[in-house]
């Protein structure tokens, strides 16, 4: 958990391993298997050369292309010349819950970290485990309730960074042997993805490319906080996955003093580009409402988010808030949670309250970064 001494925005970020840092290569992991087939055949290779590179890459999960075992020589040396793998360094540490959730901490190559956790489902799913993924080291957007907002902005992660959270964290589950499987990744660890939009598109081709990690585009979700071009230029790459929305409050007044962002893309707005996404047949899209102790919990409001979400086939994630004794808020009363519930039900909405898992070892969404704390010694 976060001490109040960190309170304070972190200072500017100062390149951990500049020399590994500044290898201006091309990372190999970064490029959607069609960009990949281009850049090898551009090299002078044959185009099935480039599908066998992505084989190892996404497939298999190589970390060394010397491993490449059915390349040719001249091409695995090409390669060694002239490219890098990309992605995460290693896995720092690794925390299970009494959960069984499972919080990464991940060294990128410039020694920033960002963290990954993967969460059992509950009752019969608990074999299958969703893997939250983080998009940006830190979060520019401010969110009141959030640890990584509070923590400030790093930069962008790479398409090559986002994927290898995936590899690196399903590597670890496949040795720990229990049975356990990844099934589903939602972009909602560190970061706003919607502000990072053409680095999550590249992420997101990659991840569900069926000759590679093939994690069906029904299986992934997207979360914002409502960046409006963000989210038309992820409408427009017509991804099939799955959106959602951290929603919060149902007034641009209200919402605008836990989610500053609000001024620059008001609700109406949001409503409009949500309601022209090109979901697949029957999907719907999730509005994620973190509900703050005596903030945006009332009857009212309940009332108020009904009213607004109806016009878009959705359904309404209750979070309640994990509260950090940096963050000036309290968790809601149960019977605030309940009757939240209960009246967006009695509106004929779907409404589930989702309650963060890993919280022992500080792993719940919006609460990553926590340990991460940028080191710029
Ligand atoms: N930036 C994106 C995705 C990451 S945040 C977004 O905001 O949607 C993922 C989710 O965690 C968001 O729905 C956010 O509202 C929620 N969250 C943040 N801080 C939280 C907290 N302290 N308690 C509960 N949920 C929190
Ligand atoms: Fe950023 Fe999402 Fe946290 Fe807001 S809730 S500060 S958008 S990570």
């Amino acid at each position: 958990m976060l001490g109040p001494e960190l309170i304070t925005k972190l200072p500017p970020m100062t390149t951990a391993n500049p020399t590994n840092a500044a290898d201006p290569r091309p990372a190999l992991r970064a490029f959607p298997r069609e960009d990949l087939i281009q850049f090898i055949e551009d090299a002078g290779f044959p185009a099935f050369r480039g599908k066998q590179v992505f084989h190892w890459l996404h497939r298999k999960g190589v970390r060394d292309i010397a491993a490449m075992k059915n390349l040719p020589a001249d091409l695995r040396q090409w390669l060694i010349e002239n490219t890098r793998l990309g992605g995460v360094d290693g896995i720092e540490r690794a925390l299970v819950s009494t959960d069984g959730s499972i919080k990464f901490l991940l060294r990128l190559r410039d020694g920033l970290k960002v963290e990954a956790v993967l969460m059992p489902g509950s009752g019969n799913n608990a074999d299958k485990m969703t893997l939250c993924v983080s998009s940006q080291v830190g979060c520019a957007v401010d969110c009141k309730f959030c640890v990584t907002g509070m923590n400030g902005f790093y930069r962008n992660m790479t398409p090559d960074e986002i994927v290898d959270q995936v590899l690196i964290t399903r590597a670890h589950l496949e040795q720990l042997d229990d049975g356990r499987f990844l099934r589903n990744i939602v972009y909602m660890g560190m970061g706003e993805p919607m502000l990072n939009p053409e680095n999550v598109i590249a992420s997101v081709r990659i991840l569900t490319d069926q000759e590679g990690v093939n994690i069906s585009n029904r299986r992934l979700t997207v979360s914002t906080s409502g960046i409006i071009p963000g989210l038309e230029k992820l409408a427009a790459a017509d991804l099939g996955v799955g959106l959602a929305i951290s929603l919060n409050s149902p007034t641009n007044a209200e919402r605008q003093d836990i989610m500053p962002i609000t001024r620059k893309y008001p609700l109406e707005d949001l409503l409009d580009t949500v309601a022209r996404f090109p979901l697949r047949t029957r999907e719907r899209v999730t509005f994620e409402y973190v509900l703050l102790g005596n903030v945006n919990d009332s009857a009212a409001h309940a009332r108020q988010v009904a009213k607004l979400v109806k016009r878009v086939p959705c359904k309404v994630n209750v979070i309640p808030f994990n509260p950090d004794p940096a963050l000036p808020y309290e968790r809601p009363e149960d019977e605030a949670i309940a009757n939240f519930q209960q009246i967006l039900l009695d509106a004929n909405l779907t409404a589930s309250i989702r309650w963060s898992k890993a919280l022992d070892v500080s792993g719940a969404c919006g609460q990553l970064a926590g340990q991460s704390r940028q080191r710029t010694e």
